[in-house]
């Protein structure tokens, strides 16, 4: 079920868990912003999920209280994650989902890294 993107951070949500070390994931890379780790349920061939480590519901919580230092982490981070694994070249997509109709499910800022193969449209329709 998609959240509400107006609720207060929840620091039990998983993805919370997972910066805390209490539930295992495909940990691939890390830094004083942001962590990524495999998406349990891949989409594509290359399907890898960024998150900073801040405590910040969505897009939308994040660009409006994170501070600018938080900001310039978390997008190299995602920049630095693409280059490591390989997919400036051939190229890769970046999703973040916000609230209902973003289809958001877990309530803590996360971009899909999607790559590794030709993606198609940017949205079925
Ligand atoms: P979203 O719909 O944008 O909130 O995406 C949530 C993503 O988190 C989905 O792609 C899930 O497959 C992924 N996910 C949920 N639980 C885990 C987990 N424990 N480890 C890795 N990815 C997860």
């Amino acid at each position: 079920m998609a959240i509400d993107p107006t609720q207060p951070y929840d620091d039990g949500n998983i993805f919370a868990k997972i910066l805390r070390g209490e539930i295992p994931s495909n940990r691939i890379y890390e830094d004083e912003w942001a962590v990524a780790f495999e998406d349990i349920n891949p989409q594509a061939a290359v399907h890898t999920l960024v998150i900073p480590r801040g405590a910040y519901v969505s897009w939308d919580d994040f660009s409006a209280r994170a501070s600018d230092a938080e900001i310039a982490g978390f997008v190299r981070a995602v920049g630095a994650v693409a280059r490591a694994k390989g997919l400036v070249e051939p190229g890769y997509r970046l999703l973040a989902n916000v609230g209902g109709h973003g289809g958001q499910e877990v309530p803590h800022l996360h971009v899909h890294l999607f790559g590794g193969e030709p993606l198609g449209r940017m949205i079925a329709r």
